[in-house]
């Protein structure tokens, strides 16, 4: 069974808040609001290891660093994502492909587009043509279009290592 590829899902939510910094899929941004978080509250990041953990049949993010935990308070979201791939070799599984999808106002992902790529190729130990990010507005519709929130939603393809 170990080697019939695993789908996986992850969705993450984060409020906006003025004078935040903006890290999005391990990339720094230069923008007015960032995610407020207990950690740098990186919602791709927090969204693709809920995908890999879920796909790899373990527990969720929340679970294994909880916010209650003033050891994770102000963390890098990529040392969330080195321990979940940690996980991941244990279980000799790898990751075999992964999309994203970030909606939000702020910051404008499209000239970053080709960073956050090499960014969550390196810290998913993939080649960067198998992992892809996609921004959408909101549409000026719910919290997301009032850009007072970002959404990542991540799929991931989990395979024997
Ligand atoms: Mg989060």
């Amino acid at each position: 069974m170990n080697d019939l590829p695993r789908i996986g899902l992850g969705i993450d939510v984060h409020r906006l808040a003025e004078g935040r910094p903006c890290i999005v899929a391990g990339v720094p941004f230069d923008a007015d609001r960032g995610p407020l978080g207990h950690s740098d509250g990186d919602a791709v990041l927090h969204a693709a290891c809920d995908a890999v953990l879920g796909a790899a049949g373990l527990d969720d993010l929340g679970t294994l660093f909880s916010d209650r935990d003033p050891a994770n308070r102000g963390r890098a979201s990529a040392e969330f994502c080195r321990s979940t791939m940690a996980l991941v070799r244990e279980r000799r599984l790898r990751v075999l492909s992964m999309d994203c999808v970030l909606e939000t106002e702020v910051p404008k992902l499209k000239p970053a587009r080709a960073a956050m790529r090499a960014r969550l190729a390196e810290l998913f130990e993939v080649p960067v043509d198998r992992v892809n990010i996609k921004g959408k507005t909101g549409e000026k519709v719910d919290a997301i279009g009032r850009g007072e929130a970002m959404r990542a939603t991540v799929v991931v393809l989990l395979g024997p290592a």
